[in-house]
């Protein structure tokens, strides 16, 4: 429990009330130390002596009418009546309610001595008449004067005592106290019901980032509220789900890697056994062998590129290219490759067009793997397009061609790992579903666009787009 309360977030939270709530009261009673109680006293004591003053001329009057001082307890009696009940000061609130005001109450009272300093009246009744006036009453006694001689002395005493005043500041630093545990308590209560609020979720991500560690699937936390520990968990159920997608992609790519490197070493190893049981001509098989190796070789280095590329490792040489010598210096090469198929390979490019800046190996690595998709999937007579054109600030390439076209459920993955939309075919043409993965990748390294239009029975169009360079001019040797 001590620990629940005081440990964690919730005992940070409650320390950190309890700190500002002692500061309050420290400052609070530091400015309570600083009323000046004493001064009330000073107050009280020059206004007795005022008072006094302005009262002896009628003690003195009185003196001179009755001839002396035996009926003067009965008047200064009459000073302390006690007050009507609409005029009793009986405060209902706060630290005064608790003094009793019958006896501490602001109550002056008025003593009078003969002129030998003997006590003749005590409006208090504390003081027995014919005994001396107490020394502490002394310098506050007013002289009473006839005109030649003195008849006597009036003190006057009021009721603001210290006693009274030290109540009042007592009272003061109660309520300070009272105040600053009422407050310390509120905080604790506070405390516990923000440690719910927000140490709750935290700790509730916390094993949820346990269980995520181990490598098990999570179910996904509950979003409460729209503050900030709310948008956390949202940002940590979307963290697990990424994490999750990213696993089966993981398991996806391991097994799509395994399957492909399977099927060339079956291949391998059925030439291999008909050449040991005879059954296959040594120059065949060896034919066959070096095919399969070179797919296998071929495999390992578009993985290669690819790892390279996921993983920030792969370096691109950007030089400056022109688009339109670049674009017929590639349908050169490839045109060999397309007679041989009897595909009519024809560039569409204009006179100039602005150059770019890439790394050109890499551009053309692009647009072999999108010609040779054209070239084997065009058919016999057919034609394939390669082009380029300007528009707006960038420099579009394109690949066409009047093949089957791609189906619109395989056209969203075709620039996924290992995709093809028909296997079959295009493992007997060699194909292993990295060349489009891989273009898009280096297309995106350029900070490029890659996209592909496409229906059945149309032609396929796949399209790159890529920033043309502001410091375009000729080139000396732009392509090889
Ligand atoms: P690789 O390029 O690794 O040798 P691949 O050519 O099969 O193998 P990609 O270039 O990535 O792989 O193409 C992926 C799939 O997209 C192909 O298998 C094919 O189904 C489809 N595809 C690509 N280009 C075309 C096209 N021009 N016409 C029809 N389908 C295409
Ligand atoms: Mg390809």
């Amino acid at each position: 429990m001590f620990k629940r309360i005081f440990g964690g977030i919730g005992g940070q939270l409650l320390r950190s009330f309890l700190i500002v709530i002692l500061i309050s009261i420290g400052v609070l009673s530091f400015i309570v130390q600083q009323i000046p109680f004493h001064r009330i006293n000073e107050i009280a004591a020059q206004m007795s002596q005022r008072q006094a003053l302005q009262l002896a001329p009628l003690f003195v009057s009185y003196y001179e009418l009755a001839g002396s001082w035996d009926q003067a307890q009965t008047l200064v009696e009459q000073f302390n009546q006690p007050l009507p009940e609409n005029l009793a000061f009986e405060p209902k609130v706060g630290f005064l309610r608790n003094v009793n005001w019958s006896e501490t109450l602001i109550t002056n009272r008025i003593i009078i001595t003969d002129a030998t300093n003997r006590v003749v009246a005590d409006s208090g009744k504390l003081l027995t008449v014919g005994q001396r006036l107490p020394t502490e009453f002394e310098t506050q006694a007013v002289l009473l004067e006839q005109e030649t001689a003195v008849i006597g002395q009036l003190v006057f005493v009021s009721g603001i005592t210290p006693e009274f005043v030290g109540l009042l500041r007592n009272g003061f630093v109660r309520t300070i106290m009272w105040g600053g545990g009422l407050a310390a308590a509120i905080a604790l209560l506070a405390s516990m019901f923000l440690t719910r609020r927000i140490a709750q979720p935290v700790r509730q991500l916390n094993s949820a980032a346990r269980v995520l560690s181990t490598g098990a699937a999570m179910v996904p936390l509950t979003v409460s509220g729209t503050d900030e520990i709310g948008e956390l968990t949202q940002s940590f159920n979307d963290m697990a789900d990424a994490l999750e997608k990213q696993k089966q992609l993981r398991r996806q790519l391991v097994a799509d890697i395994a399957h492909e490197l399977r099927t060339p070493l079956s291949i391998m190893q059925l030439n291999v056994e008909a050449l040991e049981d005879g059954l296959q001509p040594q120059k065949e098989t060896a034919v066959s062998l070096h095919t399969e190796i070179a797919t296998l070789a071929r495999l390992i280095d578009d993985l290669r590129l690819l790892s390279l590329a996921d993983t920030g490792g792969l370096r691109l040489e950007p030089e400056l290219i022109d688009p339109v010598a670049f674009l017929l210096h590639l349908v050169q090469v490839w045109q060999v490759n397309a007679q041989a198929k009897q595909i009519n390979l024809l560039a569409e490019v204009p006179g100039t067009l602005p150059n770019i800046q890439a790394d050109q190996g890499r551009l053309a690595q692009v647009m072999n793997n999108l010609i040779s998709n054209a070239l084997r999937y065009a058919p016999t007579g057919g034609q394939v397009l390669v082009g380029a054109k300007e528009s707006g600030s960038e420099i579009v390439f394109w690949v066409s061609d009047n093949g089957p076209g791609i189906s619109a459920e395989a056209l969203p993955h075709v620039f996924e790992r290992f995709y093809r939309a028909d296997p079959s075919r295009s493992r007997e043409s060699g194909g292993s579903g990295l060349g489009l993965a891989i273009a898009r990748r280096l297309v995106l390294l350029h900070n490029g666009r890659i996209w592909v239009e496409s229906s059945p029975e149309q032609p396929t169009t796949f399209y790159i787009a890529l920033k043309s360079s502001p410091a375009s001019g000729p080139l000396p040797s732009a392509h090889p």
